[in-house]
Protein backbone atom coordinates (compact mmCIF):
# COMPACT_ATOMS: atom_id res chain seq x y z
CA UNK A 1 0.00 0.00 0.00
CA UNK A 2 1.10 3.60 -0.89
CA UNK A 3 1.79 5.91 1.68
CA UNK A 4 0.05 9.51 0.85
CA UNK A 5 0.77 12.88 3.15
CA UNK A 6 -2.37 14.97 2.62
CA UNK A 7 -1.33 18.56 3.71
CA UNK A 8 -4.05 21.60 4.17
CA UNK A 9 -3.60 25.02 3.55
CA UNK A 10 -7.06 25.84 3.12
CA UNK A 11 -9.01 27.04 0.13
CA UNK A 12 -12.54 26.79 -0.91
CA UNK A 13 -12.62 23.17 -0.92
CA UNK A 14 -12.50 22.99 3.00
CA UNK A 15 -14.26 26.34 3.64
CA UNK A 16 -17.90 26.45 4.78
CA UNK A 17 -20.03 29.59 5.24
CA UNK A 18 -20.26 31.96 8.07
CA UNK A 19 -23.74 32.13 9.10
CA UNK A 20 -23.08 35.65 10.19
CA UNK A 21 -21.32 37.44 7.29
CA UNK A 22 -22.87 34.86 4.45
CA UNK A 23 -19.03 34.67 3.63
CA UNK A 24 -16.99 31.33 2.56
CA UNK A 25 -14.42 30.93 5.02
CA UNK A 26 -11.75 28.28 5.70
CA UNK A 27 -12.55 25.40 8.27
CA UNK A 28 -11.18 22.19 9.87
CA UNK A 29 -9.39 19.45 7.92
CA UNK A 30 -11.84 16.98 10.01
CA UNK A 31 -15.14 18.69 8.39
CA UNK A 32 -12.84 18.30 5.04
CA UNK A 33 -11.79 14.37 5.47
CA UNK A 34 -15.69 13.80 6.81
CA UNK A 35 -16.68 15.24 3.30
CA UNK A 36 -14.77 12.84 1.38
CA UNK A 37 -15.63 9.49 2.73
CA UNK A 38 -14.27 7.64 -0.71
CA UNK A 39 -10.49 8.35 0.57
CA UNK A 40 -10.74 5.35 2.54
CA UNK A 41 -11.51 2.78 -0.62
CA UNK A 42 -8.49 3.98 -2.09
CA UNK A 43 -5.35 1.46 -2.15
CA UNK A 44 -3.25 3.93 0.28
CA UNK A 45 -2.36 5.20 3.21
CA UNK A 46 -3.25 8.93 3.68
CA UNK A 47 -1.62 10.70 6.61
CA UNK A 48 -2.51 14.40 7.44
CA UNK A 49 0.79 16.60 7.17
CA UNK A 50 0.72 19.26 9.73
CA UNK A 51 0.66 22.40 8.51
CA UNK A 52 3.26 24.50 10.64
CA UNK A 53 5.52 27.49 11.20
CA UNK A 54 8.59 27.27 11.68
CA UNK A 55 8.99 26.76 15.43
CA UNK A 56 6.09 23.76 14.75
CA UNK A 57 3.19 25.73 15.65
CA UNK A 58 -0.04 24.17 13.43
CA UNK A 59 -0.82 27.10 11.47
CA UNK A 60 -4.73 28.21 10.84
CA UNK A 61 -5.97 27.16 7.13
CA UNK A 62 -5.96 30.33 4.79
CA UNK A 63 -7.73 31.69 2.24
CA UNK A 64 -4.64 31.84 -0.69
CA UNK A 65 -4.71 35.40 -0.89
CA UNK A 66 -2.78 35.47 2.03
CA UNK A 67 0.00 32.87 0.66
CA UNK A 68 3.71 34.28 1.45
CA UNK A 69 7.14 33.22 0.42
CA UNK A 70 7.81 32.30 4.05
CA UNK A 71 4.44 29.70 3.84
CA UNK A 72 5.94 28.57 0.60
CA UNK A 73 9.48 28.15 2.84
CA UNK A 74 7.16 26.26 5.22
CA UNK A 75 5.63 23.82 2.85
CA UNK A 76 8.89 23.09 1.02
CA UNK A 77 10.41 22.14 4.40
CA UNK A 78 7.26 19.65 5.21
CA UNK A 79 7.75 18.28 2.32
CA UNK A 80 11.63 17.41 2.83
CA UNK A 81 11.32 16.65 6.27
CA UNK A 82 8.84 13.73 5.03
CA UNK A 83 10.22 12.88 1.62
CA UNK A 84 11.57 9.66 2.79
CA UNK A 85 8.79 8.37 5.04
CA UNK A 86 6.30 9.08 1.72
CA UNK A 87 5.05 7.55 -1.60
CA UNK A 88 3.67 11.38 -2.89
CA UNK A 89 2.47 14.05 -1.35
CA UNK A 90 -1.07 16.31 -1.79
CA UNK A 91 -1.43 19.92 -0.75
CA UNK A 92 -4.94 20.81 -0.93
CA UNK A 93 -5.04 25.03 -1.15
CA UNK A 94 -6.89 27.85 -2.72
CA UNK A 95 -7.48 28.24 -6.44
CA UNK A 96 -6.48 31.60 -6.12
CA UNK A 97 -2.64 31.63 -5.91
CA UNK A 98 -2.23 28.13 -6.21
CA UNK A 99 -0.58 28.63 -9.43
CA UNK A 100 2.45 30.81 -7.71
CA UNK A 101 2.86 28.41 -5.18
CA UNK A 102 3.41 25.41 -7.34
CA UNK A 103 5.87 27.45 -9.15
CA UNK A 104 7.14 28.05 -6.26
CA UNK A 105 7.81 24.37 -4.77
CA UNK A 106 8.73 23.18 -8.46
CA UNK A 107 12.00 25.81 -8.31
CA UNK A 108 12.51 24.93 -4.13
CA UNK A 109 12.52 21.13 -4.37
CA UNK A 110 15.31 20.30 -7.01
CA UNK A 111 15.36 16.40 -8.47
CA UNK A 112 11.96 15.42 -7.65
CA UNK A 113 11.65 12.03 -7.83
CA UNK A 114 8.02 11.48 -5.90
CA UNK A 115 5.09 13.90 -6.84
CA UNK A 116 3.87 16.83 -5.33
CA UNK A 117 0.01 17.21 -6.56
CA UNK A 118 -1.90 20.55 -5.81
CA UNK A 119 -5.29 20.83 -5.65
CA UNK A 120 -8.47 22.17 -4.59
CA UNK A 121 -11.99 23.37 -5.79
CA UNK A 122 -13.93 25.91 -7.07
CA UNK A 123 -16.83 24.86 -5.11
CA UNK A 124 -16.31 23.86 -0.94
CA UNK A 125 -16.59 19.72 -0.44
CA UNK A 126 -19.99 19.96 1.83
CA UNK A 127 -21.63 21.37 -1.25
CA UNK A 128 -23.84 19.20 -3.55
CA UNK A 129 -22.35 19.83 -7.14
CA UNK A 130 -18.74 20.20 -5.34
CA UNK A 131 -15.71 19.53 -7.76
CA UNK A 132 -13.57 19.21 -4.51
CA UNK A 133 -14.30 15.21 -4.49
CA UNK A 134 -13.36 14.14 -7.89
CA UNK A 135 -10.02 16.56 -7.86
CA UNK A 136 -9.26 15.14 -4.41
CA UNK A 137 -9.23 11.77 -4.82
CA UNK A 138 -7.90 12.28 -8.35
CA UNK A 139 -4.94 14.26 -6.81
CA UNK A 140 -4.57 11.55 -4.69
CA UNK A 141 -4.59 8.34 -7.38
CA UNK A 142 -2.00 10.18 -9.00
CA UNK A 143 0.60 11.01 -6.53
CA UNK A 144 0.11 7.13 -5.75
CA UNK A 145 0.90 5.78 -9.45
CA UNK A 146 3.73 4.37 -10.14
CA UNK A 147 4.97 2.14 -13.24
CA UNK A 148 6.08 -1.49 -12.99
CA UNK A 149 9.32 -0.98 -11.24
CA UNK A 150 7.85 1.08 -8.77
CA UNK A 151 8.96 4.45 -10.25
CA UNK A 152 6.24 7.66 -9.79
CA UNK A 153 4.74 8.13 -12.85
CA UNK A 154 5.03 11.93 -12.18
CA UNK A 155 7.90 12.66 -10.19
CA UNK A 156 7.11 16.60 -10.30
CA UNK A 157 5.06 19.18 -8.83
CA UNK A 158 1.73 19.48 -10.78
CA UNK A 159 -2.14 20.67 -10.40
CA UNK A 160 -4.66 18.47 -10.84
CA UNK A 161 -8.15 20.18 -11.55
CA UNK A 162 -10.45 19.73 -13.69
CA UNK A 163 -10.04 16.90 -15.75
CA UNK A 164 -6.33 17.35 -16.23
CA UNK A 165 -3.05 17.04 -15.02
CA UNK A 166 -0.90 20.27 -15.38
CA UNK A 167 2.92 20.78 -14.45
CA UNK A 168 2.71 23.19 -12.00
CA UNK A 169 5.13 25.55 -13.07
CA UNK A 170 3.55 26.24 -16.41
CA UNK A 171 0.29 26.99 -15.13
CA UNK A 172 -2.41 29.86 -14.90
CA UNK A 173 -5.62 30.49 -13.43
CA UNK A 174 -7.82 31.46 -16.24
CA UNK A 175 -11.42 31.29 -14.51
CA UNK A 176 -13.11 32.09 -11.45
CA UNK A 177 -16.25 29.81 -12.18
CA UNK A 178 -15.44 26.64 -14.12
CA UNK A 179 -14.62 23.42 -12.94
CA UNK A 180 -11.49 23.55 -15.62
CA UNK A 181 -10.00 26.80 -13.47
CA UNK A 182 -6.45 26.48 -15.01
CA UNK A 183 -4.90 26.04 -18.18
CA UNK A 184 -1.33 25.43 -19.31
CA UNK A 185 -0.87 27.64 -22.25
CA UNK A 186 2.51 27.22 -23.66
CA UNK A 187 2.71 23.32 -22.73
CA UNK A 188 0.22 20.47 -23.12
CA UNK A 189 -1.75 18.65 -19.66
CA UNK A 190 1.06 15.80 -17.95
CA UNK A 191 -1.92 13.66 -18.04
CA UNK A 192 -5.46 13.75 -19.37
CA UNK A 193 -8.31 12.48 -16.52
CA UNK A 194 -11.20 11.09 -18.31
CA UNK A 195 -13.00 7.29 -17.43
CA UNK A 196 -9.10 6.69 -17.34
CA UNK A 197 -6.13 8.88 -16.66
CA UNK A 198 -4.21 9.21 -19.59
CA UNK A 199 -0.25 9.85 -19.03
CA UNK A 200 1.98 11.22 -21.60
CA UNK A 201 5.42 9.88 -19.85
CA UNK A 202 6.83 11.73 -22.65
CA UNK A 203 5.90 15.10 -21.20
CA UNK A 204 6.76 14.75 -18.02
CA UNK A 205 10.25 14.98 -16.39
CA UNK A 206 13.35 12.31 -15.74
CA UNK A 207 14.70 12.68 -12.35
CA UNK A 208 18.31 11.21 -11.61
CA UNK A 209 17.26 8.36 -9.48
CA UNK A 210 20.61 8.46 -8.11
CA UNK A 211 20.32 11.41 -6.12
CA UNK A 212 18.33 12.60 -3.69
CA UNK A 213 15.73 15.30 -3.13
CA UNK A 214 18.53 18.53 -3.29
CA UNK A 215 17.27 21.53 -1.93
CA UNK A 216 20.71 23.77 -1.86
CA UNK A 217 22.60 25.80 -4.71
CA UNK A 218 23.10 23.15 -7.26
CA UNK A 219 22.25 24.84 -10.59
CA UNK A 220 25.87 26.45 -11.08
CA UNK A 221 28.36 24.50 -9.24
CA UNK A 222 26.87 21.34 -8.44
CA UNK A 223 27.11 20.80 -4.87
CA UNK A 224 24.27 18.63 -3.50
CA UNK A 225 23.14 18.90 -0.18
CA UNK A 226 19.88 17.67 1.30
CA UNK A 227 17.43 18.51 4.40
CA UNK A 228 18.66 14.33 5.58
CA UNK A 229 21.94 15.73 6.68
CA UNK A 230 20.45 18.99 8.04
CA UNK A 231 21.84 21.28 5.38
CA UNK A 232 18.42 22.47 4.11
CA UNK A 233 18.56 25.90 3.46
CA UNK A 234 15.67 27.37 1.28
CA UNK A 235 15.73 30.53 1.02
CA UNK A 236 13.53 33.00 -1.15
CA UNK A 237 14.39 36.75 -2.05
CA UNK A 238 10.90 38.66 -2.44
CA UNK A 239 12.36 41.88 -3.44
CA UNK A 240 10.66 41.96 -6.95
CA UNK A 241 8.16 43.32 -8.84
CA UNK A 242 5.88 42.75 -11.86
CA UNK A 243 4.30 45.42 -13.79
CA UNK A 244 2.73 45.48 -17.30
CA UNK A 245 3.16 47.90 -19.90
CA UNK A 246 0.17 50.04 -21.46
CA UNK A 247 0.24 52.93 -23.75
CA UNK A 248 0.50 56.20 -21.74
CA UNK A 249 2.85 54.83 -19.23
CA UNK A 250 4.00 57.44 -17.77
CA UNK A 251 7.69 58.11 -16.44
CA UNK A 252 7.22 60.09 -13.32
CA UNK A 253 5.30 56.81 -12.09
CA UNK A 254 7.61 54.25 -13.93
CA UNK A 255 10.51 55.15 -12.69
CA UNK A 256 9.75 54.80 -9.22
CA UNK A 257 8.72 51.34 -10.02
CA UNK A 258 12.54 50.36 -12.37
CA UNK A 259 14.58 52.65 -10.16
CA UNK A 260 13.31 51.65 -6.53
CA UNK A 261 16.54 51.28 -4.45
CA UNK A 262 14.93 48.08 -2.73
CA UNK A 263 13.85 45.95 -5.92
CA UNK A 264 16.59 43.65 -7.14
CA UNK A 265 14.05 41.89 -9.84
CA UNK A 266 11.81 43.12 -11.68
CA UNK A 267 9.38 40.92 -14.07
CA UNK A 268 7.71 43.43 -17.05
CA UNK A 269 4.83 42.38 -18.87
CA UNK A 270 5.42 43.70 -22.73
CA UNK A 271 3.05 43.43 -25.52
CA UNK A 272 3.02 40.40 -27.72
CA UNK A 273 6.30 38.86 -28.38
CA UNK A 274 8.47 41.08 -26.14
CA UNK A 275 7.72 44.74 -27.02
CA UNK A 276 7.56 47.81 -25.58
CA UNK A 277 7.21 51.59 -26.53
CA UNK A 278 10.54 53.27 -27.21
CA UNK A 279 10.87 56.20 -25.23
CA UNK A 280 14.32 57.05 -24.17
CA UNK A 281 13.16 57.53 -20.47
CA UNK A 282 12.80 54.17 -20.78
CA UNK A 283 15.25 52.54 -22.09
CA UNK A 284 17.53 54.59 -20.19
CA UNK A 285 15.82 53.55 -16.82
CA UNK A 286 16.24 49.98 -17.55
CA UNK A 287 19.26 50.38 -18.64
CA UNK A 288 20.35 52.00 -15.50
CA UNK A 289 18.66 49.47 -13.39
CA UNK A 290 20.24 46.48 -15.09
CA UNK A 291 23.30 48.39 -14.71
CA UNK A 292 23.11 48.16 -10.68
CA UNK A 293 22.48 44.85 -10.35
CA UNK A 294 18.81 44.51 -11.00
CA UNK A 295 17.67 41.78 -13.30
CA UNK A 296 14.96 42.75 -15.36
CA UNK A 297 13.07 39.48 -17.35
CA UNK A 298 10.71 39.94 -20.10
CA UNK A 299 7.67 38.21 -20.04
CA UNK A 300 4.39 39.10 -22.42
CA UNK A 301 1.11 40.10 -21.54
CA UNK A 302 -0.34 37.37 -24.17
CA UNK A 303 -1.18 34.25 -21.93
CA UNK A 304 0.03 31.73 -25.15
CA UNK A 305 3.22 32.37 -27.41
CA UNK A 306 7.06 33.52 -26.97
CA UNK A 307 8.72 36.26 -26.39
CA UNK A 308 11.77 36.92 -29.15
CA UNK A 309 13.01 40.13 -28.06
CA UNK A 310 15.15 40.47 -31.90
CA UNK A 311 11.79 40.43 -34.05
CA UNK A 312 10.98 43.62 -33.95
CA UNK A 313 13.00 47.04 -33.32
CA UNK A 314 10.87 47.59 -30.58
CA UNK A 315 12.08 44.55 -28.81
CA UNK A 316 15.54 45.09 -29.65
CA UNK A 317 16.35 47.97 -27.93
CA UNK A 318 15.02 46.06 -24.75
CA UNK A 319 17.62 43.43 -25.10
CA UNK A 320 20.45 46.33 -25.60
CA UNK A 321 18.89 47.56 -22.18
CA UNK A 322 20.43 44.23 -21.18
CA UNK A 323 16.35 43.01 -20.18
CA UNK A 324 16.38 39.58 -20.60
CA UNK A 325 13.86 36.97 -22.35
CA UNK A 326 11.65 35.02 -19.75
CA UNK A 327 10.50 33.10 -23.58
CA UNK A 328 7.15 31.20 -22.95
CA UNK A 329 7.22 31.45 -19.27
CA UNK A 330 4.21 32.36 -17.42
CA UNK A 331 4.09 35.35 -14.76
CA UNK A 332 3.85 33.15 -11.85
CA UNK A 333 6.64 30.99 -12.69
CA UNK A 334 8.94 34.05 -13.20
CA UNK A 335 7.98 36.20 -10.50
CA UNK A 336 9.07 32.88 -7.95
CA UNK A 337 11.91 31.88 -10.15
CA UNK A 338 13.51 35.17 -9.66
CA UNK A 339 12.82 35.00 -5.68
CA UNK A 340 14.65 31.38 -5.90
CA UNK A 341 17.61 32.44 -8.04
CA UNK A 342 17.79 36.03 -6.50
CA UNK A 343 18.17 34.12 -3.33
CA UNK A 344 21.03 31.78 -4.09
CA UNK A 345 22.94 34.22 -5.51
CA UNK A 346 22.10 37.25 -4.16
CA UNK A 347 25.96 38.80 -5.59
CA UNK A 348 25.41 37.15 -8.87
CA UNK A 349 23.34 39.25 -11.07
CA UNK A 350 24.84 37.96 -14.10
CA UNK A 351 24.28 34.18 -12.61
CA UNK A 352 20.42 34.71 -11.66
CA UNK A 353 20.19 36.21 -15.66
CA UNK A 354 21.83 33.49 -17.31
CA UNK A 355 19.51 30.84 -15.32
CA UNK A 356 16.35 33.21 -16.24
CA UNK A 357 17.01 32.46 -19.32
CA UNK A 358 17.62 28.65 -18.87
CA UNK A 359 14.97 25.98 -18.01
CA UNK A 360 15.43 24.29 -14.68
CA UNK A 361 12.37 22.57 -14.02
CA UNK A 362 10.84 22.68 -17.71
CA UNK A 363 9.02 26.19 -16.64
CA UNK A 364 10.33 27.19 -20.20
CA UNK A 365 10.48 25.95 -23.34
CA UNK A 366 14.31 26.77 -24.73
N1 LIG B 1 -10.26 32.55 -2.42
C1 LIG B 1 -10.10 31.11 -2.53
C2 LIG B 1 -8.65 30.78 -2.27
O1 LIG B 1 -7.84 30.92 -3.14
C3 LIG B 1 -10.54 30.63 -3.87
C4 LIG B 1 -10.46 29.13 -4.08
O2 LIG B 1 -9.97 28.35 -3.30
O3 LIG B 1 -10.95 28.70 -5.13
O4 LIG B 1 -8.31 30.38 -1.19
Amino acid sequence: MKKLLLIYTGGTIGMSRNPRTGTLEPFSFSHLLANVPELTQLDAQIDNGQWADADGNPLPPIDSSDMSPELWIQLARTIAANYDAYDGFVILHGTDTMAYTASALSFMLENLTKPVILTGSQLPVGQLRTDGRENLITAVQIATATDSEGHALVPEVGICFGGALLRGNRTTKKSAEAFSAFASFNYPPLADVGVEITYHPDRILKPNTHTGLRTRKPDLDNVQCSIFNSQFSIQLDSRVIIFSLFPGIREDIIKHIIMAPGVRGIVMRTYGSGNAPQYPWLLRALRESTKSGKVIVNVSQCIQGRVEMSRYDCGYHLQEAGVISGRDITVESAVTKLMYLLARYPDEPDAVRQLMTRSLRGEMTE
